[in-house]
C-alpha cells in the first residue's frame, strides 16, 4: 500500500473504497499520477471534463471569475448567472418561456425536479414515476428517484411517491394515469450500464404524460452538454419535455448543476419556495458559460457524433470475442462483455495507461472529453486492445 494510500483510508469517510491511483495533474485528455505515470483519460471525471484537463479558456475563466468575485449569495444577481440561464434557455429549446434553477450538483437538480413534481399536484396527484436500476444521485430525494434498491436500504425510509417501471412501452401504457405528477428518465441509463431505451420510449412517454396531465422530466446530467451528438440526449427524439436537469459536464469541473423547465413547467416555482446558498454563483455560471460557449465555438457537439462513431467502429474492429456489444449515443459509450469481468478489464486498461471505467460487472464505460481528436483515438485503441489482451489470455 502506498503512504497516500494509507493516508486515504485513516482520513477520508469509508463511503468510497481506497483509490488505487492518486492523480497530480492533467492537459487535455491525459493525466498523469503521483509517481509520473500518464494515463489517456477516457472517463473525464465521469462525464464532466467536457474540454478535458487544464484547457486554456477554463483556466482563463476561472481565473478571471475568481479575481472579479466568485459568490455574492442570491439576495444579488450577477451577470454570469443571467446569461448561463439564457444560453440554457437556448440551448435547450426551452426558449423565452424556459427558466434555469442553479444548484452545485446532479443530485441538487434532481432534488429540484422533485420538488418541482410535488408542486404539479392537480387533482392531488403525488406519484413520480422513474425507471427499474436508474440512477438520479445519492441525496435522500434523488436516493428515492433512483431505481436502485441496493443503494437505497441502508438509509430508508426515503422520501415516498416514488414508483419504478420497467423501461418498456408497455410498462409506460399500464403506468401513466392522472394519479401521476411526473415521470422522470435518462435518455440512456448511464449508471445502469449505459443502456439504451427501447426505440420510441421518449415519445411514447412525451404523449402519455401530456395527455394525462403529468410533467416528463429528463435527466441529462450525464448525457447533456453535447456528449451524445446533440445538445441533450432528448433532442434526438424530436420532443420537448416539461423539464430537464442538468450537471456534469455543463461545468466542464466546477460543481454546478440545474434545473431547467419548459412552458407552464416554468411557472410552478414561486419566490421562497426552493434555493441554495452557492447555487448559481459567479464563479461556477462564468465558468460554466465559458465552456458551453467554447462547445459551440469549437463544434465539439458534432465531434462527440463523429468521434463517437469512430470509437465504436475501432473497438468492432479490434474483433476481441469478449466485446458482445456497443451501447449508448456519441461519446457515451457502454461496452458490454460476454463475460462479468469489466473490473479486471478497467484494472488492465490502467496498466496499459488507459483510464475507463465499469459502472457494472458486464460492462465498460468510455466517456472521454469531448475535445478528443484521432491522435486520441489512436492512442485509445492501442491502450485498449492491450488491457483486452491480457484479459483474454489471463482467462483462457
Ligand atoms: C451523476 C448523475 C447524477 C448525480 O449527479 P451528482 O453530481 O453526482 O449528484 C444524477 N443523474 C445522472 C443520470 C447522473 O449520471
Amino acid at each position: 500500500m502506498a503512504a497516500w494510500q494509507r493516508r486515504f483510508h485513516d482520513a477520508m469517510m469509508g463511503s468510497v473504497a481506497t483509490p488505487l491511483i492518486m492523480l497530480d495533474h492533467g492537459e487535455g485528455s491525459w493525466v498523469w499520477d503521483v509517481d509520473g505515470n500518464r494515463y489517456l483519460d477516457f472517463l473525464a471525471g465521469i462525464a464532466v471534463n467536457s474540454l478535458g484537463h487544464a484547457h486554456p479558456v477554463f483556466v482563463e475563466a476561472v481565473a478571471a471569475q475568481a479575481a472579479r468575485m466568485a459568490h455574492i449569495s442570491n439576495y444579488f444577481a450577477s451577470e454570469p448567472q443571467v446569461q448561463l440561464a439564457e444560453r440554457l434557455q437556448r440551448l435547450s429549446g426551452a426558449g423565452e418561456q424556459g427558466r434555469a434553477y442553479f444548484g452545485n450538483s446532479g443530485a441538487e437538480a434532481n432534488e429540484a425536479a422533485f420538488k418541482l413534481a410535488r408542486l404539479n399536484r392537480h387533482g392531488g396527484r403525488t406519484r413520480i414515476l422513474t425507471l427499474t436500476d436508474s440512477f438520479h444521485g445519492r441525496t435522500m430525494g434523488a436516493l428515492a428517484l433512483s431505481g436502485k434498491p441496493a443503494m437505497r436500504q441502508d438509509f430508508e425510509p426515503v422520501p415516498g411517491g416514488v414508483a419504478h417501471i420497467a423501461p418498456t412501452l408497455e410498462a409506460l401504457d399500464q403506468s401513466i394515469d392522472a394519479s401521476v405528477a411526473a415521470v422522470m428518465v435518462e435518455p440512456v441509463l448511464g449508471e445502469a450500464g449505459v443502456r439504451d431505451l427501447p426505440d420510441g420510449f421518449l415519445r411514447r412517454a412525451r404523449q402519455l404524460t401530456a395527455e394525462h396531465g403529468a410533467l416528463l422530466i429528463i435527466d441529462e446530467i450525464q448525457t447533456g452538454a453535447g456528449r451524445t451528438g446533440r445538445w441533450f440526449g432528448f433532442q434526438h427524439e424530436g420532443i420537448q419535455p416539461d423539464a430537464i436537469t442538468v450537471a456534469k459536464g455543463i461545468g466542464g469541473g466546477v460543481p454546478i448543476g440545474s434545473l431547467v423547465t419548459f412552458g407552464a413547467a416554468s411557472r410552478l416555482f414561486a419566490p421562497g419556495m426552493h434555493g441554495s446558498t452557492f447555487g448559481g454563483n459567479p464563479l461556477a455560471t462564468a465558468t460554466a458559460n465559458a465552456v458551453l460557449g467554447e462547445i459551440e465555438r469549437a463544434g465539439l457537439v458534432e465531434n462527440a457524433e463523429r468521434r463517437g462513431a469512430q470509437l465504436r467502429e475501432r473497438i468492432r474492429s479490434l474483433g476481441s470475442p469478449l466485446v458482445t456489444e456497443l451501447r449508448g449515443l456519441g461519446l457515451l459509450i457502454g461496452v458490454g462483455l460476454a463475460r462479468p469481468v469489466a473490473s479486471r478489464l478497467v484494472r488492465a486498461a490502467q496498466d496499459a495507461g488507459l483510464i475507463i471505467n465499469a459502472p457494472n460487472a458486464q460492462t465498460i464505460r468510455i466517456a472521454p472529453p469531448l475535445i478528443i481528436g484521432d491522435d486520441e483515438v489512436d492512442a485509445f485503441t492501442e491502450r485498449f486492445a492491450r488491457a483486452l489482451d491480457a484479459i483474454s489470455t489471463g482467462i483462457s
